[in-house]
């Protein structure tokens, strides 16, 4: 089947998907503490996610990376990556991979692992168990240390994000940077911007601008910047003294667009063309119109044919479509 390829010639290899709205924590940038989440009606069931990867993945997906919400929250989701494991048994997809919150790590990470998964992103912003208690409300810290840990016992790699938040883990760049050199993890911060439907009104004095946070650590390491582009916006730098890569994801950034290579599925079935743009294509009902997949694929082309060169990024628009600023920022992966 012919690759997908948008109008600016740019092939479409990399499919994000979001399993589910739900979540186990309650992060303060992200929800509020009492969230109404969508009807289960509403949600693609595993099957018919199944059915819309596998029929992306015939068109030249070629990495997927599942989110969420907490993916891992979803019911019956290990029978999702084990659909989903069979295109990496055939060389069709070259990459299964998530992002998580590490909270139910522990628990899946075998069965993950045995499916063909070799790195994670996990969100984690703080090393701290008091401060991971307060921004995530729900979370606990020594159960996601605990995931991450089955995770590097079970062989995959570990990337940690970090949401960059001035006055919360400032004091612990240098503390995050080393646990991640000693432990072998990527690190990636990434901005967040003052705007958009905030959960906390404090959000504004939060704004921790990443050319800040690389001053500072500019001020202990020695910074080299490396060409990698993985057709996402992270950038990334090389830290001379202990040989660490660190990522930067800015939300603004919008230089990556001419080499990007990805598309965004929600859990309802829309597929965002660009993540900063709210043009979104409905794939739900052209999957629910007929068994047969050529409408979707129609539907499909025809979302792809709208995929625009670059991107204003209109981040309150983001928030708007329960995309919360870390999960969005995933992208960089
Ligand atoms: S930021 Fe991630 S971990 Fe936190 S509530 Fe949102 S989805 Fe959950």
């Amino acid at each position: 089947m012919a690759q997908l390829i948008d109008p600016f010639a740019r092939a479409i290899s990399y499919l994000r998907v979001s399993v589910t709205d739900r979540c186990d924590f309650r992060c303060t940038y992200c929800m509020s503490e009492h969230m109404t989440f969508l009807p289960k009606a509403d949600l693609l069931s595993l099957e018919e996610l199944d059915r819309l990867c596998t029929t992306f993945i015939g068109m030249g997906v070629e990495k997927l990376r599942i989110t969420g919400g907490e993916p891992l929250v979803r019911k019956g989701i290990l029978t999702f990556f084990e659909a989903m494991s069979r295109h990496l048994t055939t060389g069709a997809l070259k990459e299964l991979t998530l992002t998580t919150n590490g909270s139910q790590l522990a628990k899946f990470v075998e069965p993950l692992a045995a499916l063909g998964i070799k790195r994670i992103n996990v969100s984690l912003d703080t090393l701290n168990p008091e401060k991971f208690a307060r921004i995530t409300r729900w979370g606990r810290l020594p159960q996601v240390l605990d995931g991450i840990l089955a995770a590097q016992t079970a062989g995959l790699k570990v990337k940690i994000n970090a949401v960059a938040l001035k006055g919360f883990n400032e004091d612990e760049l240098f503390t995050l940077t080393e646990w991640c050199a000693i432990e072998g993890h990527g690190l990636t911060f990434i901005e967040v911007m003052p705007m958009g439907d905030m959960a906390e009104a404090t959000r504004l004095d939060q704004y921790w601008p990443l050319k800040d946070l690389r001053a500072r650590l500019a001020e202990r390491y020695t910074l080299t910047d490396l060409a990698e582009r993985t057709g996402g916006p992270a950038r990334y730098v090389r830290l001379e003294e202990t040989g660490q890569k660190i990522g930067f994801i800015t939300p603004l950034t919008h230089n990556f667009c001419e080499s990007c290579n990805r598309v965004r599925l929600t859990c309802t079935g829309e597929l965002y063309m660009c993540l900063g743009q709210e043009d979104m294509a409905d794939l739900r009902a052209p999957l629910r119109a007929n068994a047969d997949d050529t409408i979707l694929k129609t539907a499909i082309r025809a979302a792809i044919a709208r995929k625009p060169k670059g991107h204003d990024f209109d981040y309150s628009r983001q928030q708007v479509t329960g995309q919360m600023p870390r999960h969005m920022s995933h992208t960089g992966g």
